[in-house]
């Protein structure tokens, strides 16, 4: 799964909502996560953040931002 990681916060420039293709995009609190049961790790969303916020959760370090993706996609 991709994970929004804190670059977003008062952000939400939205253009990667406009190009996911399951819509696993939510609001947070302030700033938009990333359902991490829906998304289908397709990548489209990376390049098209202008703030760099969207990164694969392979990458070290990003546990917690996967816990709040998930804690804030999931209370809808
Ligand atoms: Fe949506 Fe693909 Fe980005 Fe996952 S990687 S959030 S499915 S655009």
């Amino acid at each position: 799964t991709y994970v929004v990681t804190d670059a977003c916060i008062r952000c939400k420039y939205m253009d990667c909502v406009e190009v996911c293709p399951v819509d696993c995009f939510y609001e947070g609190e302030n700033m938009l996560v990333i359902n991490p049961s829906e998304c289908i790790d397709c990548g489209v969303c990376e390049p098209e953040c202008p703030a760099e916020a969207i990164l694969p959760d392979t990458e070290n370090g990003l546990e917690k931002w996967l816990e709040v993706n998930r804690t804030y996609s999931e209370q809808w």
